[in-house]
């Protein structure tokens, strides 16, 4: 039996208004190829990088909202290798002080989140390699995990949690088809020793494909464990069509990036202060959400994990309205999780109404039916029966145990 031994890393683009080191607009989906640049984000020789302090705080903020430690001095480091779609020939990163470290999240150790650009977008079409370089510059943060997970499953759990986080704190649209969320996990074996190989499997756009990826590594490893090898170290893709991974470059080809501090950006020092402020901005998180709502309104676990989804806000605030026409929030849960709507209350208390009948209503029946009422004092029961099929007549969802009960003690 092996156990699998699963490590994240994961690239977010911030929705921050400009790139992470000049004033070009972050915002790249779907506009027109390379028509938001300048000479920073194209590479162009001379040109220099001012950092984007929104992004800093925004990295900060993720890191605090992953119980990361802070560091008191960070930089950035430059990251070489030659891509197309990397027009310096290197990527401003950071290597040995990234802004967090020593995080959680759920069992899950997060080793780093750090702040880096992306980089332009290659379109392949026929013969030719066409480049974009909207992206290129577009703020990036990598959150790395300790390989704390052990099945496609846990990987996914912690992936929609830290989706989910990422969401709250309004700092990106983690949409993972537009790829501005992107997965990699690293996966080995453990034999009883610690494994001596990792296979990366690169740029995963969906929690169901990681998944996916996942399960077909761990079979795929199992099998050449099983013949006494080792599988190869090497870096993977997704095949979607295929629903398989294939080999992309192997160990001997790996880069050597050849980091060193980034002369053009000096150091940036973060005071208790400067934290402090920015931990007191994060909003409620999910998991406190759902302690306070299982506590204030009583709704099942399996609702709230709906309505925390994105619905939580709205939830409320009908809670708040609903309260004045004794509308209950697991009258409004139920009703936001089975229909959407947005007339909520309006639907619910005309569902309330066309379910209750008043006595006046009975009353009203009872005079416009006198000789059924006769005939049932008379001891005739089929006559209670007609009343009955009247009342239901004019309120078709009530309750019909309840009309009996309620005739019986009028008649
Ligand atoms: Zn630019
Ligand atoms: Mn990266």
């Amino acid at each position: 039996m092996y156990t699998p031994i699963i490590g994240m890393e994961i690239h977010v683009e911030l929705k921050t208004k400009s790139k992470m080191f000049c004033g070009c607009p972050a915002d790249h989906f779907g506009k027109k190829p390379n028509t938001q640049t300048c000479p920073v984000c194209l590479g162009l020789p001379g040109a220099l990088p001012v950092p984007n302090k929104k992004a800093v705080e925004w990295t900060i903020m993720l890191g605090l909202a992953l119980g990361s430690k802070i560091a008191n001095v960070s930089k950035f480091d430059r990251k070489h290798y030659f891509y197309p779609d990397l027009p310096k020939g290197y990527q401003i990163s950071q290597y040995d002080q990234p802004i967090a470290t020593n995080g959680k999240l759920g069992e899950v150790r997060i080793r780093r989140v750090h702040l880096e650009e992306d980089t332009g977008k290659l379109q392949h079409k026929r013969n030719n390699t066409l480049v974009d370089f909207n992206r290129s510059g577009v703020p990036l943060v990598e959150i790395v995990t300790e390989p704390d997970i052990h099945s496609a499953e846990q990987a996914k759990i912690f992936l929609k949690k830290l989706h989910q986080i990422i969401r709250y704190l309004d700092i990106s649209d983690a949409d993972m088809e537009k790829g501005s969320m992107r997965l990699e996990p690293n996966i080995s074996l453990n034999t009883g020793d610690f494994p001596k190989y990792k296979v990366e499997v690169k740029n995963i756009n969906s929690f169901r494909f990681v998944g996916k990826a996942i399960d077909f590594e761990i079979k795929r490893h199992e099998q050449i464990l099983e013949k006494g090898e080792t599988p190869k170290q090497e870096t993977r893709g997704w095949n979607e069509a295929k629903n398989e991974t294939v080999s992309q470059r192997s160990k001997e080809e790996a880069m050597d990036y050849r980091y060193f501090p980034e002369p053009d950006i000096p150091p940036m020092r973060f005071s208790p202060s400067q934290i402090s402020n920015i931990q007191s901005t994060i909003p409620e998180l999910p998991d406190a959400k759902k302690v306070r709502f299982k506590k204030e309104y009583g709704i099942p676990d399996q609702d709230i994990e709906i309505l925390l989804e994105e619905k939580a806000d709205m939830f409320e605030e009908l809670v708040k309205q609903g309260a004045k026409d004794h509308i209950t929030p697991k009258e409004i849960a139920n009703y936001m999780i089975n229909k959407k709507s947005d007339h909520i209350l309006a639907d619910i208390k005309e569902a309330k109404n066309t379910m209750e009948i008043s006595d006046e209503d009975i009353e009203q029946i009872l005079a416009e039916h006198s000789k059924a009422v006769e005939d049932y004092k008379n001891g005739k029961q089929p006559a209670l029966m007609f009343l009955l099929g009247q009342i239901k007549r004019k309120q078709p969802k009530a309750d019909s145990q309840k009309i009996l009960e309620s005739l019986r003690k009028k008649l």
